[in-house]
């Protein structure tokens, strides 16, 4: 068997995992993915598919058996240590915050891991845990190469302008900018519509990430002008249970009513966006099936936020040809969709019906002055091919 590259992301609730073959300096195929669900939760699951979707092991543990990330590293490990004869030539990891320093993916060293390590207080909910297999792997499988993928980095070709917050220079010197996130899912849109639709690709483009977490992104060329998320991963679009844009001043009031800062933090990383909105619940699926005016309340609220960060980021993109939706929600719903493109019909965009219930590639009518298009995005490939470039030299 060729060497493999190991995919990592590990976020607080769950950890998902892919392994790749290296079949060629250019070439990766993709052999088995999987993730261990509802860490510290109730319902526990351990699952692994093969490149053919066929379930490779589906097991589920009693309530409490995997309590934290490092129990189901444990899970992940052993499992991988059954099933593939050699270590990985590298493994890849999914790190939601690079900083200022970062601008692309990187060989993970001491210095690095110390300055992501420095980064945790930026994304406290992210960072800590997409380091925890990072450090595990340094510690003990030190000749194993690791590389540490970046949300922050795809977003570093940003104008001064747009990446400042108007607050005073010492803010910013501190690191107090927008940083933007999802970039690991815009680099895959951008390079998979210079696959499939070049002409496309070189034009103006909208790609909206509606998934738990939402964003929005203006790409010119395929190289990111501005995206709605910024310093944190709270800003821009509503989100499953994250507000999105909210005036600083509710912050400040909620402090004066004697709210600390734990609360507000689990107020709004946790508790608002359409599960707060809806009080019903934070899965796009659920409010479209449900009949509470909340739940309507959720749904348009999320359709009119999107459809108004997609024109102001019109601004950044200098006009617009194309639209483009992904992610679990992007991917998979066409009423959204038609909730948001009916929202900037004054600008071109018209739906095709058929193609849009049917979740075609190209969604727009013919007659529509911007192409709408959805595209299956793919974070855990750009990580394996980047992985891949890294080691290769080749980045
Ligand atoms: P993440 O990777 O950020 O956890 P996903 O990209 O998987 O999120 O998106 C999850 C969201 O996608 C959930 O809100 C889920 O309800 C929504 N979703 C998935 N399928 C559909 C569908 N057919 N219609 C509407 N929403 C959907």
């Amino acid at each position: 068997m060729n060497d493999v590259i190991l995919v990592v992301n590990a976020g607080s609730s769950s950890l998902k995992f892919q392994v790749h073959e290296i079949t060629g300096v250019n070439d990766l195929s993709f052999m088995l993915g999987g993730q261990v669900s509802g860490i510290g939760g109730g319902r526990p699951s351990f699952r692994v598919k093969d490149g053919q979707g066929a379930v490779l092991d589906d097991r589920a543990y009693e309530p409490g058996q995997v309590p934290d990330l490092s129990a189901a590293q444990d899970i992940m490990a052993s499992w991988l240590q059954q099933r593939i004869p050699a270590p990985p030539a590298a493994v890849g990891h999914r790190i939601v915050h690079g900083g200022q320093r970062m601008t692309r993916s990187v060989l993970v060293s001491q210095d690095i891991l110390e300055y992501l390590d420095s980064l945790v207080p930026l994304a406290p909910l992210h960072q800590h845990n997409n380091l925890a297999p990072v450090h595990v792997i340094f510690e003990h499988w030190p000749e194993i190469r690791q590389v540490a993928c970046f949300d922050t980095a795809f977003h570093r070709t940003q104008d001064k302008v747009v990446e400042r917050f108007a607050l005073p220079q010492e803010f910013y010197d501190q690191g107090v900018r927008r940083y933007g996130f999802h970039g690991l899912s815009y680099q895959y849109i951008a390079g998979r519509l210079a696959e499939i639709l070049p002409e496309v690709a070189r034009g103006r483009v909208i790609a909206a990430h509606l998934g738990s977490g939402a964003s929005a992104c203006a790409l010119v060329n395929g190289v990111s002008r501005e995206t709605t998320m910024g310093f944190t991963a709270l800003d821009g679009l509503p989100m499953g249970t994250r507000p999105g844009r909210l005036d600083a001043g509710v912050v400040l009031w909620m402090l004066e009513q004697g709210m600390g800062h734990d609360e507000i933090q689990d107020l709004l990383y946790n508790r608002s966006g359409m599960k707060g909105l809806s009080g019903i619940s934070n899965d796009m699926r659920t409010l479209l099936a449900s009949e509470e005016t909340s739940a309507r309340l959720a749904v348009d609220y999320f359709n009119y936020r999107v459809a108004e960060s997609i024109a102001g980021l019109c601004v950044a993109a200098e006009g617009l040809d194309a639209l483009v939706f992904t992610a679990g929600v992007g991917e998979n719903s066409p009423e959204i969709r038609a909730g948001i493109c009916r929202r900037l019909e004054w600008l071109g965009v018209r739906l095709d019906e058929t193609a849009n219930s049917g979740n075609q590639l190209r969604i727009s009518a013919p007659d529509s002055r911007i192409g709408v298009y959805v595209v299956p995005t793919n974070e855990e490939l750009v990580i394996a091919r980047q992985t891949s470039d890294v080691i290769h030299g080749m980045l």
